[in-house]
Parts: C-alpha cells; structure tokens; sequence
C-alpha cells in the first residue's frame, strides 16, 4: 500500500509520533501551519471521515482530545483549530483520515478566506428538510 500514513503507522516511514494507541496515532505535521501542528488518525487505513467505522471514533476524538490538552499545556497558544479535510475539493492530501490540530496565536494572519453567503427566503428550510430526510429515513445511521 501505498499510503504515506500507513507507512508511517507499521514504521516503515519516519514521524515524530506524539502519542498512540491501539486504535489511534499523533504525529507533528511535517509542514505545519505553526509549529506544533499535530495529524491525528485511526491506525486503520480508511480514506475519510466517513470511511472510519463507528467503533474507532470514540479513540480518534479521545486521542485528539488528550494531544490538543498537551499541546495546549505545553505550548501555550491563546487559541487553536481542530480540522479535517475529506475529499480533494475540500483540500486533502492524504486520503487517510485524519484531523489537524494547529496552534493559533493573536494577529497570525492565518486565515481560511471564506465568502459566506445568504440564504434565500425558504432555502435555509429547504436544506435543512434534505438532510433531515436522510436522517429519518436511514435508520442504520441512527445517532447516539
Ligand atoms: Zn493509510
């Protein structure tokens, strides 16, 4: 497989690995937006977000949770982001699941350049009962 996370989970490739677990790894971002940039992301290969079965989400926020309060504790940024990009059009790179978590400080001038737009009179309903009907009417992806 050619996955450079993979690689990097069975120690075939070098990473600064953070923290791991049965189910999850952190590992410092090679290019990271500030430094301290950690990657956090199930030991089994699965593309996004979604791919990742439901018995190993819990290790995933628990392991972001715990690396964020330690980078946190030990870097002390006054702010941070938690962030996963699935699929090429929302800018992912590495088709292995995984979140970012990035130190922000004030005034660093990173920002995402967002256009935010309106809703027109009834469209805010309108999507909402869309995915609302999906969600009633897939019971296999009953919420806990
Ligand atoms: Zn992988």
């Amino acid at each position: 497989m050619q996955c450079e996370f993979c690689k990097i989970i069975r120690g075939d490739a070098a990473a600064e690995i953070l923290f791991r677990n049965q189910r999850a790894i952190a590992i410092l971002d090679i290019n990271p937006i500030h430094y301290g940039h950690v990657l956090v992301m199930p030991n089994n290969h699965a593309s996004t977000f979604l791919d990742v079965p439901d018995e190993e989400l819990h290790d995933l926020i628990s392991v972001t949770k715990v690396v964020t309060q330690a980078m946190v504790a030990s870097l002390n940024p006054p702010g941070f982001n938690i962030f996963s990009n699935n699929g090429r059009a929302a800018g992912q790179s590495v088709f292995h699941c995984h979140f970012h978590i990035t130190p922000r400080y004030d005034d660093d001038k990173i920002q995402f350049i967002l256009k935010l737009k309106k809703y027109a009179d009834d469209e805010m309903a309108r999507y909402a009962e869309r995915i609302r009907h999906y969600i009633d009417t897939n019971p296999i992806h009953e919420i806990h």
